[in-house]
């Protein structure tokens, strides 16, 4: 359940790590709109707050409004963005196991398993900060210092604001990178998909990318971002044929079913950025034999079945990617945020546009209507602008 607050306190920082951020442009997410429709399979409620109610968001540019004794990277007027993993670290607790291994998306304090601990008390809980209840929906929202980086001054907030998705495909491929010859095939061209397209192609220049779109609109912002080619939105059987048409694949008609790419040519890597029971039974349907499915895209609602029969049969391995943290590129440990700032800052022309609408926050209703309806409205990223 949603409801728009005109009484909401100014949230304070009670820490010496803590930063409060005034919000400047904050971008809906999907899961945002999956959260207000309470469209999430049981499982998503690992990731739930047990606070309520707490302001949502996760994707914010913002202004540093105060700022805790202790934090030392960042100043007050400094312009940020926001990572929604809120780490131990961040806190200021003993690593758990999944940060003593670098994992910071699958910190325990995400899905607030703690110690209880006074520490932890005083913070009112372990998963108190950060996930998809960020706050940035909010004017003033209060977070770690270790959350946010510095924006280049060069890099204006429309794109700022695509940090957060980009860090989302930057991690799929990073942690899964195409190999140079590799044809990669990207499932949907909402913000994720785009951001996967536009994550290979700095990765892996050389790789060729075919991307699955629904709208003009979308194949045109795909090709922007370095997808060769975009197939767009037909029946299963036609997409099924133009996919195995473009990288040879070899098509075989079951008895019963949809044909099936099979053999070891066809999309060597397939990144689903939608993640329904549907897009992941396309991607067992069309990847070659002894290839990669990336599973990024949450779409939340429960899973229908996958014909999971094929992924024995190709040998195919189904990989799952979940927000980002800490990347290893070239060799060398990089903080996801710090290096889509760093490619968006480089390359400004090639993500211009892609914030489609900005709404004032109390025209709320607007913005989460245009943002649901995208082939209506031609949104890609939706977001609220509070200097308006
Ligand atoms: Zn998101
Ligand atoms: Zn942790």
């Amino acid at each position: 359940m949603i409801e728009y607050r005109t009484d909401w306190e100014i949230p304070e920082i009670s820490h010496s790590n803590q930063i409060q951020v005034k919000s400047r442009l904050s971008g809906i997410c999907t899961s945002d709109l999956h959260q207000i429709d309470v469209n999430l399979p049981y499982s998503a409620t690992i990731l739930a707050k047990k606070i309520n109610p707490i302001p949502m968001e996760h994707e914010v540019v913002g202004e540093i409004t105060q700022i805790g004794e202790d934090v030392e990277s960042l100043e007050i007027g400094d312009r940020v963005v926001h990572s929604p993993v809120a780490y131990c670290e961040a806190y200021g607790f003993e690593p758990c196991p999944s940060c003593q291994h670098g994992h910071h998306e699958s910190c325990y304090a995400i899905v607030e398993v703690g110690d209880g601990s006074n520490l932890e008390e005083s913070y009112g809980g372990r998963g108190r900060f950060g996930g998809f209840s960020g706050g940035g929906f909010s004017e003033y929202f209060v977070g770690f210092a270790k959350q946010f980086t510095n924006v280049p001054d060069s890099l204006p907030d429309e794109l700022a604001v695509l940090s957060e998705p980009f860090a989302v495909g930057l991690h799929a491929a990073a942690k899964n990178p195409p190999d140079t010859n590799d044809t990669a095939v990207v499932i949907g061209a909402g913000i994720i998909g785009l951001m996967i397209v536009a994550a290979v192609r700095h990765i892996a220049p050389d790789c060729r990318i075919i991307t699955l779109a629904r709208y003009p609109f979308q194949a045109e912002a795909a090709k922007r971002l370095g997808s060769h080619e975009v197939i767009m939105e037909a029946t299963r059987d036609e997409t099924y044929g133009l996919v195995a048409e473009l990288t040879e694949g070899t098509l075989l008609k079951p008895r019963l079913g949809q044909r099936i790419l099979y053999g070891n040519t066809g999309p060597d890597i397939i990144y689903d950025s939608i993640g329904t029971g549907a897009t992941l039974d396309d991607a067992l349907h069309l990847v070659r034999s002894n290839g990669r499915i990336i599973a990024v895209g949450m779409a939340f609602s429960e899973m229908k079945k996958p014909d999971w029969a094929i992924q024995i049969y190709k040998e195919i391995s189904v990989i799952g990617s979940m927000m980002h943290g800490v990347e290893t590129m070239d060799g060398e440990e990089v903080e996801s945020m710090e290096k889509v700032l760093e490619i968006l800052n480089a390359n400004q022309s090639m993500f211009e546009g892609l914030v489609t609408h900005k709404y004032a926050i109390d025209d709320y209703k607007s913005a989460f209507q245009t943002s649901s309806h995208k082939g209506k409205t031609g949104a890609i990223k939706v977001a609220f602008d509070f200097s308006q």
